[in-house]
């Protein structure tokens, strides 16, 4: 993370540990939280690791995965607003234009509950907003040995954030501790349309 100015990221006060707004219902999540996601993520996100990053908003956290999968690794950052894909782009292109030109990282606008297929399962998956219930299309783009960090309870209610192994086929779930984040919603609900 101290690697990857915030400040490029967040609109103000970006080194203060609490989310703040970027726009359309959502925020850049706090640094803490930022921090927990890739603490547990990273046995994961090593060189040559394929990452998703479901809702990816302001990039930073996208662009920190990126950091650790290395050159020889890949990261796509989804989101479902337009304006966001184009903001995680005009970011990260502050100080990290070459993952871009390199294409080791990647922003796609889509409906992250679908996941994003590119050919290959995902070694780590992050989901930067709060499911109702875990998306059957992530549990499948999870590759065998991944690890998918989501947060997962209702809108402004109780969330958990909860890690996801798929170990020989099989899914276990650990809940880590409680969270709150915003929707993992359709573009409607969250632009409230
Ligand atoms: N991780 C980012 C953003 C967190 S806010 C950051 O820290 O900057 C949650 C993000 O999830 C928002 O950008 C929102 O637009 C996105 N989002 C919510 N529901 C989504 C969906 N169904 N598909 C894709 N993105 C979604």
């Amino acid at each position: 993370m101290l690697a990857v100015d915030r400040g490029d990221f967040a609109p103000s006060d970006p080194y203060e540990d609490s989310p703040k707004r970027i726009g359309y219902n959502t925020t850049i999540s706090a640094p803490h939280m930022h921090a927990a996601a890739l603490e547990h993520l990273k046995d994961h996100l090593v060189e040559g690791a394929h990452a998703l990053d479901v809702g990816s908003g302001s990039g930073y956290l996208t662009v920190c995965m990126a950091k650790m999968v290395g050159r020889t690794g890949k990261v796509v950052g989804v989101d479902h607003i337009p304006q966001l894909i184009e903001l995680g782009i005009n970011n990260t292109k502050k100080h990290h234009a070459d993952m871009l030109d390199s294409g080791r990282l990647v922003f796609v606008e889509g409906d992250g509950r679908l996941g994003y297929k590119t050919g290959r399962q995902y070694n780590a998956i992050h989901v930067g907003a709060a499911a109702e219930k875990i998306p059957d299309a992530l549990i499948e783009q999870l590759a065998e040995g991944g690890r998918m960090m989501i947060p997962v309870g209702p809108e402004g209610g109780n969330q958990v954030f909860m890690q996801v192994d798929k170990i020989n086929g099989q899914i276990h779930k650990k809940v880590i501790h409680g969270v709150r984040y915003v929707p993992l919603t359709s573009k409607e609900k969250q632009l409230g349309i």
